[in-house]
């Protein structure tokens, strides 16, 4: 086979599984199969150049940088909704319709879901270009962030039209939106506000592999352009998800505003069970001939209408304004509400995020205010009822002094979030950096729990992490709820930490932004910790990934003398402070959160280095099937009952080529 056929094999062949996951999310093949071929594809382009290919699917882990975002004209308006709030709205907006267009009229319902607006241009069936709404009259090209969406198709199959444009709706689904942000806290960032602002704020990024990490998605919903093959909104939809696209199925045909009520009855109560956020129902005149009798007003169809889910909101007062000091120092403001039920539960507190937001929404203490559940676990405050506020109340004055150590706080410039400096003699810093260093991510240290460290300190026994290692038996014993055997099992497990390799070390010691993943970086790259203490700001972002916010927390956490004090205690003590060399080699983490089952005897690797590999590369080895298994490595003389159970549960039973391959 020539090379570009095989190379064009391999572009239809990708695409076909990136539609099965992402658009039907129906998988065919394992995604290691599938990592595998897209890294084979990636190889034999770098290798040809002259068979470059823009809509070939190794574009979806981006890389292009856009520095300004070109404006373009859009070739049909982005036009607004019009809204509607309740029965009557409909029924006028029915009789409207009916006065201007001939015979019957049906409608098609359909979610306006919470996102981004985004219109594809298509032309020969390929994606050539992406536009945000802007004004509705032009917008910014974002064409190389939007290529990195896997659910967006670069290139359409079945009858598409030679040339059209396709809106829809750029969003962030919720559980990747609270991953990315749980991943954030991790790294002692502030977490985003909401999946709507981080998704539009994601279209904007200068770096698309940056964009490609991020579990967008898109959700099409409405076909511009000359020479259409079909009929209907709805016709149009199907048509969509013919070619490729992501069209929700929740789409229905209703004859009337009867029927229209009951879709929005619906969903007003099951839009919480859907994987997104929505933020009403979209009503548009389904016959395309009608679509176009009843035509514009000046910024919204006349043959759509938005009807917006009400907001679960509930009133409430607002008691008191505390504030929470964070292991990096951040302090959070917190409302303390009157408790109120909302959504189902009963709400007590809500984040008020920073002194901006309080002195923007002008909360003070004693304010009748509305409380709102967003994509956040955490409800937060929406606004004010100034008509039952109290004359004589006096505006928010933010703490200028920390609440637990008195100290003045600062506020670097272009960051939203107050900090106490007094990072070693801050109470709840110098407990919650310790917490976080025991942590199971970090040291693990089993038998020294969060409450224990607070204790710790709290008795004047530890004031750091490296006093840990310090703590005798008889010190301990006086402790409340102190028995000989847990300060044994403290001991034991402190003892034992000394063990825990360097990358987790360094995620321990608590440096801002260095979460998990960089620290893991950092140690391959560095390999010690004295090579990492002694590189500056350049040296360090040339790392790849790794920016200057990251860069320069680092530089400054290694000049502070008593940082430097500290590691170098932690390496008296015994602690890893550099890579195993022998470890390092066969390293990776391509098995990361699969969990394997091995069975028989095998013929080129024993069982124990089968196990040792799958470690090594971040998988886990358990010693019997369960719904938790994702592979079986199958070898000669496998036991019967084995098989019998993996296949009863779907598990891929794979070979010992197989699973080298894997790697
Ligand atoms: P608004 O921004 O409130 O004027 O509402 C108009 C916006 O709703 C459009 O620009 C779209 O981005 C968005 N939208 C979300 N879902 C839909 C849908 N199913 N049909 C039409 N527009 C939608
Ligand atoms: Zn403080």
């Amino acid at each position: 086979m020539s090379i570009e056929k095989k190379i064009q094999e391999l572009r239809e062949e990708l695409r076909r599984h990136n539609h099965n996951y992402y658009v039907l999310d129906k998988p065919e093949i394992e995604d290691y199969v599938f990592d595998q071929k897209l890294k084979e594809l990636q190889q034999l382009e770098a290798e040809h150049p002259e068979f470059y290919d823009a809509s070939s699917p190794t574009l979806r882990v981006g890389g292009e940088v856009t520095k300004n975002f070109e404006t373009v004209r859009h070739e049909y308006r982005m036009y607004s909704l019009d809204n509607s709030y309740s029965r009557e709205d409909l029924e006028d907006w029915e009789k409207r319709i009916k006065k201007m267009v001939e015979g019957k009229v049906e409608y098609v319902c359909e979610l306006k879901y919470d996102g981004a607006s985004i219109s594809l241009t298509y032309e020969d069936g390929k994606l050539v270009r992406a536009v945000t709404r802007g004004d509705g009259f032009q917008g910014d090209d974002v064409t190389n962030n939007v290529k990195t969406i896997r659910s967006i198709p670069l290139r359409l199959k079945g009858d598409y039209p030679a040339k059209f444009d396709i809106r829809g709706e750029i969003i962030l689904p919720l559980v990747g939106f609270a991953e990315m942000n749980a991943a954030r806290v991790e790294a002692g960032e502030e977490p985003y506000s909401n999946p709507r602002n981080t998704a539009s704020g994601s279209l904007k990024l200068q770096d698309s592999a940056e964009v490609a990490k991020r579990p967008l998605d898109c959700l099409l919903y409405s076909i511009k352009g000359e020479n259409l093959n079909f009929k209907t909104q709805f016709e149009g939809l199907e048509k969509a998800r013919s070619w490729g696209f992501k069209v929700p199925e929740v789409a229905q045909v209703t004859a009337s505003t009867e029927e229209t009520l009951k879709f929005l009855e619906h969903w007003d109560e099951h839009r919480h069970d859907l994987p997104y956020e929505t933020d009403g129902v979209v009503i548009k005149v389904n016959d395309l001939q009608q679509q176009e009798e009843l035509g514009y007003t000046a910024k919204a169809p006349r043959w759509a209408m938005a009807y917006k889910f009400k907001t679960e909101q509930a009133e409430t007062v607002l008691e008191k304004i505390t504030y929470q000091v964070g292991r990096t120092g951040a302090i959070t403001p917190v409302a303390n509400l009157t408790p109120v039920q909302l959504a189902g539960t009963i709400v007590k507190r809500a984040s008020l995020h920073n002194a901006d937001q309080i002195e923007k929404l002008d909360i003070r203490e004693g304010d009748s205010v509305f409380v709102e559940k967003g994509g956040e676990i955490i409800p937060k405050i929406v606004g004010v009822d100034f008509e039952k506020r109290n004359p004589k109340s006096e505006p928010t004055q933010y703490i200028t002094n920390c609440p637990e150590c008195d100290t003045p706080l600062v506020r670097e410039e272009g960051e939203a979030q107050h900090y106490c400096p007094n990072d070693m003699g801050c109470p709840p810093q110098i407990i919650g950096r310790i917490q976080h260093f025991i942590s199971r991510k970090a040291m693990d240290i089993e038998g020294l729990g969060g409450e224990t460290v607070a204790l710790l300190v709290n008795a004047g026994l530890i004031q750091n992490y490296a006093d840990l290692y310090e703590l005798k038996k008889e010190q301990l014993l006086p402790l409340e709820r102190m028995a000989e055997k847990s300060a044994d099992n403290l001991i034991k497990g402190i003892e034992a930490s000394k063990a825990v390799p360097f990358e987790r070390v360094l995620f321990a010691l608590g440096i801002r932004y260095v979460g998990e993943t960089v620290a893991r970086k950092l140690a391959k790259e560095f390999r010690a910790i004295d090579a990492l203490a002694e590189a500056d700001a350049q040296r360090l972002t040339a790392v790849d990934e790794i920016g200057d916010r990251i860069a320069e927390s680092v530089v400054g956490f290694f000049a502070e003398e008593r940082n430097r004090e500290l590691i170098s205690r932690l390496k008296d003590y015994g602690l890893q402070l550099e890579l195993d060399a022998s470890v390092l080699e066969n390293q990776t983490d391509k098995l990361k959160g699969q969990t394997f089952v091995i069975s028989g005897v095998f013929e080129k690797i024993s069982r124990s280095d089968l196990k040792k590999r799958i470690e090594d590369n971040g998988g886990k080895a358990a010693g019997s099937i369960s719904a938790k298994t994702n592979y079986l490595v199958a070898g000669e003389n496998m036991g019967p009952s084995k098989r019998e159970k993996a296949e009863k549960l779907g598990i891929s039973i794979i070979s010992e080529d197989d699973f080298l391959g894997m790697l």
